[in-house]
This record gives C-alpha cells, sequence and structure tokens, in this order.
C-alpha cells in the first residue's frame, strides 16, 4: 500500500489536516521535511539517551540534517539502529570521526574546475553541478562538505557561466547534470538548462544524476516527464543503496521515467552496516533491472570527511562482484570502482579472471573454479618477433625435454600436452552431465 498506517501517523503528526493527496505532493515533502532533532524525536518516538541526543545535535551542527518525511516512514522503528534508511540519514557521531586518510575535497572536483559548477576531468564529457539542495542529505555523501551551505546555492549566473563554458568547449559530447539534486530545481529551471544544452550542436547526450526516485518518489510528476521527454537522448543515473528502498512509490517514479524511454542506469555505494553482504546486494541488482534500471557502478565509499565508519575494504567490494559475475545475470552487474583521490577519476577495480597467458594461449577461470584455455590464433604474426629461428640466440633444442612432466597451469600452458581445462572434482555443472 502506498500510504500505509505508518505513513498516515507521521502525516497527522506533522500536519493534523494532511491528506492523502499532501503525501504524494513532493513540494509538501519538501516543505516537511526533517531538518531538527525535536522534530526527528517527536516523528520516531525512539527514547533515545541523553547521551545520544547530544551527539547527533553536535553532528547535525556541523553536517546537517535533513529526511523527507517519506523516507523517513521507510525506517524499521524496531530495530533501528541496524536499519540501512535509519542509517543512511540519521547522524551519528561518528561523522565527526576523521581518519588519517579524509580529505576535504578527495576527489580534487575543485581544482579541475574551470568555471564554478564546472568539473571537467575527462577528455569529452563534464559533471555540471547545478543545485545545492537535496531532499535528503545522504549520511554518506561525499559532497558533504559543501551540503546546506547556502554561499554555495548555484545563483542563475553560475548556471549560465556553466553552459557558456559548455558551448565554447567543443570536445564536450555529454554533460552530466548533478548536484544536490538536479530534480529539487522547479520544472521551469530545469527546462530551461535542458533547452541550452539541446541548443548546442556539439552536446550528444545528457545525463542527470539524482536520488529522488529513492528519497523523494512523488517528485517523478507527469509534467516533470513531459519535460525530460523533450530533450532526449537523455540518461538517468538514481542511486539505490538497498533493497529496502524499492517500494511500491519508488517503482511507480522508475516506471514513469523508463516509458518516457529514459534509460535508467543506477550508482550504489559500498557502505558497512547498509549493504556490505553479497546477498544484499544480489537482491538490489535483481530488484533493479525487474524495474529497468541498468545496474551502472558500485562505488568504494570515498574518503571524504566524516565517512570512515562507512568504509569497507575493498576485497568487500571484489568479494560481492565475484558472487554475482557469472552467478547472475551480466546485465546485473555494475562496475565496481575507486574514485581516485587526488582527481584521477573512475578506476574499474575487478575480480581477476586472466590467470596466466603465453604467446599464444591464455588460461581463465571462471566463477566456478573452472579453470581452462583459450588458445590464441597460429596466423597473427606478432612484428616483436620475426620467426626466424636460425637468426634466434635461443638455444631450443633442450636436452631434457621430453622427460618434462608439467603440472597445473603450466601444463595448461605448454603446447606439448592437450589438456585444455581442469575442472574441479566436485563441480555441480559436471555432475549434472554424468
Ligand atoms: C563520474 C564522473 C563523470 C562521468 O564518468 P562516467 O564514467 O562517464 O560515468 C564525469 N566527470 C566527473 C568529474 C565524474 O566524477
Amino acid at each position: 500500500m502506498i500510504y500505509n498506517e505508518n505513513q498516515q501517523k507521521i502525516a497527522r503528526k506533522i500536519d493534523s489536516d494532511s491528506s492523502n493527496s499532501h503525501w504524494r505532493d513532493w513540494k509538501w515533502q519538501v516543505k516537511n521535511r526533517i531538518t531538527s532533532l525535536s522534530a526527528l524525536n517527536k516523528l520516531l518516538e525512539l527514547n533515545l539517551s541523553k547521551d545520544k541526543i547530544e551527539q547527533i545535535q553536535k553532528t547535525i551542527s556541523k553536517f546537517p540534517l535533513s529526511i523527507t518525511p517519506y523516507y523517513l516512514s521507510l525506517i524499521d522503528i524496531d530495530h533501528f539502529e541496524h536499519d540501512p534508511v535509519f542509517l543512511q540519514s540519521v547522524p551519528s557521531i561518528q561523522e565527526l570521526t576523521i581518519s588519517c586518510a579524509d580529505m576535504p575535497d578527495p576527489l580534487d572536483e575543485d581544482s579541475d574546475s574551470p568555471v564554478p559548477g564546472i568539473t571537467h576531468r575527462y577528455p569529452d564529457r563534464v559533471l555540471f553541478l547545478v543545485s545545492n539542495v537535496c531532499a535528503m542529505y545522504c549520511r554518506h555523501c561525499t559532497r558533504k562538505r559543501k551540503v546546506g551551505d547556502i554561499d554555495e546555492i548555484p545563483s542563475k549566473e553560475v548556471i549560465d557561466s556553466g553552459l557558456a563554458y559548455i558551448r565554447n568547449t567543443p570536445v564536450i559530447r555529454d554533460v552530466l547534470l548533478s548536484g544536490g539534486d538536479p530534480f529539487l530545481l522547479s520544472d521551469s529551471m530545469l527546462d530551461y538548462i535542458l533547452t541550452e544544452l539541446r541548443a548546442i550542436k556539439h552536446v550528444e547526450t545528457i545525463r542527470i544524476g539524482t536520488r529522488t526516485p529513492v528519497v523523494l518518489p512523488y517528485r517523478i510528476t507527469d509534467e516533470l516527464v513531459a519535460i525530460l521527454k523533450k530533450h532526449h537522448p537523455l540518461w538517468i543515473n538514481t542511486h539505490f543503496n538497498h533493497p529496502r528502498e524499492m517500494t511500491t512509490s519508488a517503482k511507480q517514479a522508475l516506471a514513469k521515467l523508463a516509458d518516457a524511454g529514459i534509460p535508467l542506469g543506477n550508482q550504489t555505494v559500498l557502505l558497512a552496516g547498509v549493504n556490505d553482504c553479497p546477498k544484499i546486494m544480489r537482491a538490489l541488482m535483481h530488484k533493479l533491472t525487474v524495474n529497468r534500471v541498468r545496474p551502472y557502478y558500485l562505488y568504494q565509499c570515498d574518503l571524504s570527511e566524516g565517512l570512515s565508519h562507512f568504509r569497507t575494504p575493498v576485497g568487500k567490494g571484489i568479494e560481492i562482484i565475484e558472487s554475482l559475475i557469472g552467478h547472475t545475470s551480466g546485465f546485473c552487474v555494475p562496475t565496481y570502482v575507486i574514485d581516485a583521490p587526488g582527481g584521477g577519476g573512475k578506476i574499474p577495480v575487478m575480480p581477476n579472471y586472466l590467470i596466466s597467458w603465453s604467446t599464444n594461449k591464455v588460461i581463465l577461470r571462471n566463477y566456478e573454479g573452472v579453470i581452462t584455455t583459450y588458445r590464441e590464433p597460429d596466423s597473427y604474426e606478432p612484428t616483436f618477433c620475426d620467426r626466424n629461428c636460425e637468426t634466434c640466440d635461443l638455444q631450443l633444442a633442450l636436452d631434457d625435454a621430453t622427460e618434462y612432466r608439467s603440472v597445473g597451469i603450466e601444463k595448461l600452458l605448454a603446447d606439448h600436452d592437450e589438456t585444455f581445462a581442469l575442472v574441479p572434482h566436485d563441480n555441480d555443472r559436471m555432475k549434472r552431465r554424468d
């Protein structure tokens, strides 16, 4: 049900006259965002200790709080301390722990910025921050340093100077609108930005990064979709981190966007205590694809200040990808990336499948542990060798060559052995063949 009992209770506490239509009105949701600890306490009745309240208050003064009534209503109050929605939205004192690895702007976005709001890092595309406002302040936000900073709200002039940079830079063929959340802008402002971008000949694709389908699904109105549809090819990336976020309201928002012909992607951040589990990730990826969202990136948590309690070792991400590749549909597998500190951009880190290779064979392993070979073409002549053995200095006729017995990977690499795969005894697939 879209308007369940819990949501009804929260809505009444916010506004005794509220109705179902209020709840589904995105402006009502934004207007009634929970931004103070007292409001949070009133709505959730968590019975927090005095200590805990003081801690949260202290955190809020550095990193502000904002939660939509809708997102708040997804918290399982009986188990809130381990609730993925709670952990992503309610401040924790751990945010004030600055670890030695932390940096205020780890991705060096400000250094790669030719004009305010634009980060031009890659050759053919730019990141364009068009909004500083979000419906919900994610506790794991990589741009925490900017959140809630009034001075950072991009003015019309800043947006126009960004547009001018793109107009005057012909190598840009892809513009990525982000923020803040671009969908917190008004319909008319969005239409203005998209119309201006579409008028630039060299801009081929426009992308929007938004978390509204997760934290404010009612923002995806028919009016908004009608505007977006005018500006194809337009791609949207959203940000689901946990299967619990895929509610009826979220599904409806995604369906509207997909029905408008907008290709949908998802960027998940790997977060300790929230989704650092192969089973949770697998369920999330399946829920996304069922709702026509293609998993795009899985991010290693950035080194921004105040995120140390969310970080996992890189091995956790590798383990998760290992549990997806081969085990489920290829389009359910995101690319695991680390956004390089210092502005190097996103670097893919995936499990290794290429075990070894010689000049004409590669040794591969699959998800089951099967080790196999791929024989490369004989007819391809690499330029580094003229294959004239008469003039070659290598001593090819080794006396004991015939006595040599090769084992393991070396056996697969050897030309004199016909074995082409090593298969474990207890492989389920092989048992089915018997
Ligand atoms: C992520 C990012 C992009 C887009 O990268 P893709 O790999 O093309 O999705 C562009 N610019 C900046 C600064 C980014 O951080």
